[in-house]
């Protein structure tokens, strides 16, 4: 104990807001950041050792769950011949064969060290192939934390799912716009499913203008299925970001897609980026394990386990009269306290906050942690067994009823 308060304050007098990542501080929850000293499988162990099943699992990254043994392995047997050469190796070749197999529309690849990273890299070489300068981004979605995204002054930016006010916008500016760039299963303002034609209508409309679509997949790759949304719904990019599990839980990003646009990068192009560590072997090896598990994998399993979890709640929030609204799509589901669909932001917004915080605390308090904000999306991940399910079960059953 002795030893924690000790962290804490040092915790205190180095970073800013108490953390090295705006959401973990659990302000959104009015709550404080807890300190990790452990994961395994699904569960999570803080320093005080509490245990708890994990629904973060570092925000998805983790989509076997903690310290998987076969990704482990793999890694160790790789620390021994090195860490980082900043030259090419082998594993970045066999990770983008793997990433192009499942993803045809990448077809030549550049990887980086987070997402952040990734989605940079593809609006600057969207710009420079169209000699355009502005993108159009939708309200809610979050692309990483490069001024290039988070800006507005270069941007357009609409509600997601709203068809008719990107044509609008188009219609008007497309002589500036570059790209669009859009998480195709938005997981950023809580999981926010695109409406049936809402993708495809991008498409058709960036066709139309020779605008870049650019689907930023570092949640939803390899999440909701083999490959991505794009997959699921059947459309083609210009562009793909990835990240996440792609890197089987160490850093990792990549961007992607068109020959004709990727070969605008240095050295072939004229467009500078570079990294230090980008294909580093372990972030490759780990992720080349990960696909290579998730090929055979059933994901069936974690989306049963989901919808299992999901139906549950429902159920009991209607049982004891609470209002909620879950959206879930594979392995991926948010709650919202709220009585009408969310489809956007603007809905999001509207659920109510207070009642979340109440709900977050008490499930908190009987371990259960889930991704700590209204606006973020739970993962079920592999590692979570049908015990844990039930067990999380139980747990809601005596949440709901204390909120009403
Ligand atoms: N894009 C999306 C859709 C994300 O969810 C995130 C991070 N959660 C990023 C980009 C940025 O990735 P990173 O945190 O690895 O920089």
């Amino acid at each position: 104990m002795v030893k924690k308060i000790k962290l804490l304050k040092e915790i205190k007098k180095y970073f800013s807001g108490d953390v090295n990542s705006p959401v973990r501080s659990f302000k959104s929850v009015g709550m404080t950041p807890i300190i990790i000293k452990s994961g395994s499988g699904s569960k999570i162990k803080t320093y005080n050792s509490k245990t708890y099943i994990d629904y973060c699992m570092s925000w998805g990254a983790l989509i076997f769950g903690h310290s998987n043994t076969d990704i482990i392995r793999a890694v160790r047997n790789q620390l021994s011949y090195g860490t980082s050469y900043g030259f090419t190796n082998n594993y970045e070749v066999e990770l983008a064969k793997e990433i192009s197999k499942a993803l045809p529309s990448v077809e030549k690849i550049r990887f980086v060290n987070s997402g952040t990273e990734a989605t940079m890299g593809a609006v600057r070489v969207a710009r420079k192939f169209t000699s355009r300068n502005k993108i159009l981004k939708f309200e809610g979605c979050y692309h990483g934390s490069s001024d290039l995204l988070l800006r507005t002054d270069n941007s357009f930016i609409v509600s997601y799912n709203d068809l008719e006010s990107v044509e609008k916008t188009v219609k008007k500016h497309y002589r500036s716009i570059a790209a669009v760039i859009v998480e195709p299963i938005a997981g950023n303002m809580g999981v926010i499913l695109p409406d049936k034609n809402f993708l495809m209508g991008l498409r058709n409309i960036c066709n139309r203008y020779e605008i870049i679509l650019i689907f930023d997949e570092v949640i939803t790759g390899f999440r909701i299925q083999y490959g991505g949304a794009q997959i699921k719904y059947n459309i083609k990019p210009d562009l793909t970001c990835l990240g996440k599990i792609i890197g089987g839980g160490f850093p990792v990003g990549a961007f992607g897609g068109k020959k004709e646009i990727m070969e605008l990068l240095a050295p072939s192009g004229d467009l500078y980026q570079a990294g230090t560590f980008s294909g580093n072997p372990i972030s490759m090896i780990a992720g080349l394990k990960t696909l290579q598990k998730l090929e055979y994998a059933d994901y069936g399993l974690i989306e049963g386990r989901t919808e299992y979890l999901c139906d549950f709640i429902e159920n009991e929030a209607k049982k004891n009269s609470v209002d909620i609204q879950i959206n879930r799509i594979g392995s991926m589901f948010s709650l919202f306290f709220i009585n009408k669909k969310v489809y956007d932001y603007v809905s999001v917004k509207k659920q109510n906050v207070k009642k979340f915080k109440k709900f977050y605390k008490l499930l908190f308090n009987k371990s259960v942690l889930f991704s700590p904000s209204p606006f973020e999306s739970n993962f079920i991940s592999f590692a979570h067994t049908q015990e844990d399910i039930e067990k999380t079960i139980k747990i809601f059953s005596s949440v709901l009823r204390r909120i009403r």
